[in-house]
């Protein structure tokens, strides 16, 4: 059977669904309830300016505080929501939640929501951003959405067209686990981006030469191309100098903050900017 019908070929649990299907249709259940139930929460963690040590902003990660299986991370379960099909909404209710947080947040700060690529092809995405801006008052430019090179694989025209919609909006969009995927390189060629995320086993290994070289090439990348560079991962204070030292623009990892909930992002920034001069 084709990739497409996958996902209907096992509606119900039948005598000869092994263990494991039947895993994933039990947890893609589950996750339709806990949409319902709002069992999901977003935490936020900061992202800096290197130069100037200033938060910019944050991002907005998922978790699924499931009354059964306890705290969920979102590497368990997105790709089942993205399976079934509830990544849509699900990832309609993040947007949407996100903004209105950010609403309270000190002028200017940024908000990064991460995009599933089946969220993006479907017809109603850049309707529901700007949907979740008006709603929440944010503006455009505060909005940075967060893809992978998953996204762009899908060459569509209906991708295409979304991602240039929603980046004359003003909305940035940024290429997440950059150098992780298979044509890094060939999608900055063809996509026009405004953000590059290093991925953070890069910044893990960057006290390997060839490593340190490979993370400086894309800094020296991104500023060629006019591409703000985030370092994602960053634990030590050792990496970041090394950060700094190559350019590198923003930084965004344990060492600078870890995700906290809602209110304790919006304490921190409201005490940054209330402490910074005038
Ligand atoms: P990501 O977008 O690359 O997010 C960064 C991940 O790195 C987060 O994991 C974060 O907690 C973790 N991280 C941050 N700083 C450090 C550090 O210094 N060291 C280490 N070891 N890890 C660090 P998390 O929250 O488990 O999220 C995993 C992935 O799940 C995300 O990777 C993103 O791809 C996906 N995800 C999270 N929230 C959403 C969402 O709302 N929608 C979609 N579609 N995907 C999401
Ligand atoms: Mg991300
Ligand atoms: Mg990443
Ligand atoms: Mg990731």
């Amino acid at each position: 059977s084709g990739k497409s019908e996958g996902r209907n070929v096992y509606r119900f649990f039948e005598p000869g669904m092994d263990a494991l299907a039947r895993a994933r249709l039990t947890l893609e259940t589950d996750l339709d309830t806990a949409l319902k139930r709002q069992e999901f929460v977003l935490d936020y963690q900061p992202i800096t300016n290197i130069a100037s040590g200033e938060i910019v902003g944050a991002e907005a990660l998922m978790r699924w505080n499931s009354p059964t299986r306890g705290l969920v991370a979102p590497d368990d379960f997105i790709a089942a929501a993205e399976d079934s099909g509830l990544i849509v909404p699900l990832g309609e209710w993040a947007l949407k939640q996100a903004c209105s947080v950010a609403a309270g947040w000190p002028p200017g700060m940024r908000i990064a929501v991460n995009v599933s690529a089946v969220q993006i092809r479907s017809a109603d995405f850049a309707r529901s951003v700007i949907s979740a801006l008006a709603v929440s008052g944010v503006s455009a430019r505060r909005l940075e959405l967060e893809i992978t090179e998953t996204v762009l694989m899908d060459e569509s025209e209906t991708v295409l067209k979304t991602l240039r919609q929603l980046r004359e909006l003003g909305i940035r969009i940024a290429l997440d686990d950059f150098g992780t995927g298979y044509s890094s390189l060939g999608y900055l060629r063809r996509f026009p981006v405004d953000k590059i995320k290093i991925d953070r086993s890069f910044i893990h290994d960057i006290d390997n030469r060839d490593t340190a070289a490979i993370v400086r090439s894309i800094i020296g990348l991104g500023a060629e191309l006019g591409i703000t560079v985030t370092a994602e991962g960053v634990e030590t204070e050792a990496q970041l100098d090394i950060l700094r030292k190559a350019g590198c623009v923003e930084a965004q990892g344990f060492l600078i903050g870890v995700p906290s909930k809602a209110a304790d992002m919006a304490r921190l920034l409201k005490s940054k900017a209330a402490s910074r001069p005038a």
